[in-house]
Protein backbone atom coordinates (compact mmCIF):
# COMPACT_ATOMS: atom_id res chain seq x y z
CA UNK A 1 0.00 0.00 0.00
CA UNK A 2 1.78 3.00 -1.34
CA UNK A 3 0.92 5.26 2.04
CA UNK A 4 1.95 2.71 4.93
CA UNK A 5 5.30 2.96 6.42
CA UNK A 6 6.26 -0.46 6.97
CA UNK A 7 5.17 -1.03 3.28
CA UNK A 8 7.86 1.32 2.63
CA UNK A 9 10.12 -0.12 5.24
CA UNK A 10 9.74 -3.64 3.21
CA UNK A 11 10.15 -2.00 -0.19
CA UNK A 12 13.62 -0.54 1.40
CA UNK A 13 12.07 3.10 0.52
CA UNK A 14 12.36 4.42 3.75
CA UNK A 15 15.54 3.52 6.03
CA UNK A 16 14.98 1.34 8.26
CA UNK A 17 17.51 -1.33 11.02
CA UNK A 18 16.12 -4.81 8.78
CA UNK A 19 17.79 -7.40 11.01
CA UNK A 20 16.41 -10.31 8.82
CA UNK A 21 14.20 -10.64 5.73
CA UNK A 22 12.28 -13.63 3.88
CA UNK A 23 9.86 -13.81 1.21
CA UNK A 24 7.06 -13.41 3.40
CA UNK A 25 8.59 -11.18 6.27
CA UNK A 26 10.75 -8.51 7.16
CA UNK A 27 11.77 -7.93 10.83
CA UNK A 28 13.39 -4.61 11.87
CA UNK A 29 14.39 -2.61 15.13
CA UNK A 30 11.93 -0.63 16.25
CA UNK A 31 12.31 3.60 16.24
CA UNK A 32 11.01 3.71 19.76
CA UNK A 33 12.21 0.88 21.78
CA UNK A 34 10.13 0.39 24.74
CA UNK A 35 12.87 -2.51 26.11
CA UNK A 36 16.79 -3.10 25.74
CA UNK A 37 15.03 -5.35 22.70
CA UNK A 38 12.24 -4.31 20.73
CA UNK A 39 12.33 -5.88 17.02
CA UNK A 40 8.81 -5.48 14.99
CA UNK A 41 8.16 -8.53 12.42
CA UNK A 42 5.93 -7.81 9.86
CA UNK A 43 4.79 -9.44 6.35
CA UNK A 44 5.91 -8.13 3.51
CA UNK A 45 2.12 -7.94 1.76
CA UNK A 46 0.03 -5.14 3.21
CA UNK A 47 -2.15 -6.84 5.97
CA UNK A 48 -3.95 -4.05 8.22
CA UNK A 49 -3.87 -5.72 11.41
CA UNK A 50 -4.70 -9.81 12.68
CA UNK A 51 -8.40 -8.59 12.58
CA UNK A 52 -8.37 -8.98 8.92
CA UNK A 53 -6.92 -12.93 8.58
CA UNK A 54 -8.77 -15.51 8.76
CA UNK A 55 -7.84 -20.03 8.62
CA UNK A 56 -6.22 -19.30 5.25
CA UNK A 57 -3.54 -16.96 6.81
CA UNK A 58 -2.50 -19.62 9.26
CA UNK A 59 0.72 -20.26 7.17
CA UNK A 60 1.70 -16.34 7.22
CA UNK A 61 0.79 -15.96 10.86
CA UNK A 62 2.69 -19.00 12.36
CA UNK A 63 5.79 -17.54 10.20
CA UNK A 64 5.45 -14.19 11.92
CA UNK A 65 5.55 -15.69 15.44
CA UNK A 66 8.28 -17.93 14.20
CA UNK A 67 10.50 -15.29 12.74
CA UNK A 68 9.49 -13.58 16.02
CA UNK A 69 11.13 -16.29 18.40
CA UNK A 70 13.78 -16.35 15.69
CA UNK A 71 15.19 -12.88 16.29
CA UNK A 72 14.64 -13.47 20.11
CA UNK A 73 16.92 -16.24 19.27
CA UNK A 74 19.08 -14.32 17.06
CA UNK A 75 19.42 -11.09 19.63
CA UNK A 76 20.55 -13.33 22.37
CA UNK A 77 17.29 -13.06 24.79
CA UNK A 78 15.79 -16.46 23.88
CA UNK A 79 17.00 -17.43 27.38
CA UNK A 80 16.08 -14.96 29.48
CA UNK A 81 12.98 -14.78 28.02
CA UNK A 82 10.58 -12.07 26.12
CA UNK A 83 7.08 -11.04 24.36
CA UNK A 84 5.54 -10.84 21.36
CA UNK A 85 2.49 -9.08 21.32
CA UNK A 86 0.51 -8.19 18.28
CA UNK A 87 -1.34 -4.91 19.29
CA UNK A 88 -5.03 -4.33 17.68
CA UNK A 89 -7.12 -1.91 16.90
CA UNK A 90 -7.83 1.54 19.36
CA UNK A 91 -8.22 -0.64 22.80
CA UNK A 92 -5.06 -2.70 21.76
CA UNK A 93 -2.67 0.53 21.09
CA UNK A 94 -2.30 -0.50 17.38
CA UNK A 95 -0.91 2.77 16.01
CA UNK A 96 0.80 1.63 12.72
CA UNK A 97 -1.80 -0.62 10.45
CA UNK A 98 0.29 -3.18 9.11
CA UNK A 99 -0.29 -6.07 11.55
CA UNK A 100 3.15 -6.12 13.01
CA UNK A 101 4.48 -8.90 15.73
CA UNK A 102 6.17 -6.89 18.56
CA UNK A 103 9.47 -9.05 19.63
CA UNK A 104 10.18 -7.33 23.54
CA UNK A 105 12.75 -8.55 25.85
CA UNK A 106 16.21 -7.62 27.52
CA UNK A 107 14.38 -6.25 30.59
CA UNK A 108 11.55 -8.58 32.82
CA UNK A 109 8.11 -7.92 31.64
CA UNK A 110 5.06 -6.98 33.68
CA UNK A 111 1.89 -8.12 34.09
CA UNK A 112 -1.20 -6.88 33.76
CA UNK A 113 0.13 -4.59 30.53
CA UNK A 114 -0.92 -0.75 30.95
P1 LIG B 1 1.77 -0.31 17.45
O1 LIG B 1 1.54 0.80 18.44
O2 LIG B 1 1.57 -1.67 18.01
O3 LIG B 1 1.00 -0.07 16.17
O4 LIG B 1 3.32 -0.26 17.12
C1 LIG B 1 3.87 0.53 16.11
C2 LIG B 1 5.35 0.55 16.37
O5 LIG B 1 5.99 1.00 15.20
C3 LIG B 1 5.78 1.48 17.51
O6 LIG B 1 6.49 0.74 18.49
C4 LIG B 1 6.67 2.50 16.81
O7 LIG B 1 7.75 2.92 17.60
C5 LIG B 1 7.11 1.73 15.58
N1 LIG B 1 7.50 2.54 14.42
C6 LIG B 1 6.78 3.52 13.86
N2 LIG B 1 7.43 4.02 12.79
C7 LIG B 1 8.58 3.31 12.70
C8 LIG B 1 9.70 3.34 11.79
N3 LIG B 1 9.77 4.21 10.77
N4 LIG B 1 10.71 2.47 11.99
C9 LIG B 1 10.67 1.59 13.01
N5 LIG B 1 9.65 1.50 13.90
C10 LIG B 1 8.63 2.36 13.73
Amino acid sequence: MSDCIFCKIADKKIPSKIIHEDDKAVAFEDVNPQAPTHVLVIPRKHVASIAELNAADSGLLSHLMLTGAAMAKQKGIADSGYRLVVNTGKHGGQTVFHLHVHVLGGRPMHWPPG
